[in-house]
C-alpha cells in the first residue's frame, strides 16, 4: 500500500505469498489424502484386533500394530505395500512440520531499463523443493491410500468363502488374474 521511499526496486523483495500459496494448497491435498491412509489402516487394525482400537495413533503407530499383528506369510506377500504406506507417513510428516520459503534474485531486463525479482528457488524446511516434488508427494500419497486398500480387501476376503467375497468385483478380477498367470 506504501511504495517504500529512498528503497530501489532491487531492494524491495516481494513476499513469495504467492508461490507459497500454491505451494501451500499442495502440501495441504497430500497431508488429505494422508489422512485418508490413516483411516484405512485404523479400518486394517480393526480387523486385525478389535481390541487394539479403543485408543488413537498416529499413522506410524498404526501400521507399527498392524505389522506385530500380521502373520510372516501375509506380511511378506504385503511387504511391498507395507514399505509405501511407511514411506508415505514419513513424508507426511515433514510436509506437515516445515514451512515453504521463496528464494528471489534480482535481474536486471536486457533493455539496461530497470529489472525485477525473478523467484529463483523454494524451499521446504532446509530442502529444495518445488511444485512438481509436491505434486509427486501427493502422488505417493494417492499410491500408499490404495496399497492400504488392497491389504484391507485382503484381510476382509481371504477366505473367499463369505457372501460378499463370493460377488465381490475384486476378488474376482484378481481370480482372473492368477488364472492368467498360469497359478
Ligand atoms: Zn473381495
Amino acid at each position: 500500500m506504501y511504495p517504500p521511499v529512498g528503497l530501489s526496486p532491487e531492494d524491495v523483495v516481494p513476499s513469495g505469498d504467492y508461490y507459497k500459496a500454491e505451494m501451500n494448497r499442495l502440501r495441504g491435498n497430500a497431508i488429505v489424502q494422508a489422512a485418508e491412509t490413516e483411516a484405512v489402516l485404523a479400518e486394517i487394525l480393526r480387523i486385525l484386533d478389535p481390541s487394539a482400537t479403543n485408543r488413537t495413533r498416529t499413522a506410524g503407530q498404526l501400521i507399527a500394530e498392524i505389522k506385530k499383528r500380521l502373520d510372516a506369510h501375509t506380511l511378506g506377500r504385503w511387504s511391498w505395500a507395507l514399505c509405501a504406506i511407511t514411506e508415505a507417513i514419513e513424508r507426511r510428516n515433514r510436509i506437515v512440520h516445515d514451512t515453504v520459503q521463496i528464494g528471489y534474485s534480482w535481474r536486471d531486463y536486457a533493455t539496461g531499463d530497470g529489472g525485477e525479482h525473478v523467484p529463483v528457488i523454494s524451499l521446504l524446511g532446509t530442502k529444495d523443493m518445488d511444485e512438481v516434488d509436491l505434486r509427486n508427494d501427493l502422488e505417493r500419497q494417492q499410491e500408499a491410500t490404495e496399497s492400504a486398500i488392497k491389504i484391507l480387501h485382503f484381510l476382509q476376503h481371504r477366505d473367499g468363502e463369505s457372501e460378499e467375497a463370493r460377488y465381490c468385483e475384486t476378488c474376482m478380477e484378481n481370480k482372473e488374474g492368477q488364472q492368467a498367470d498360469g497359478g
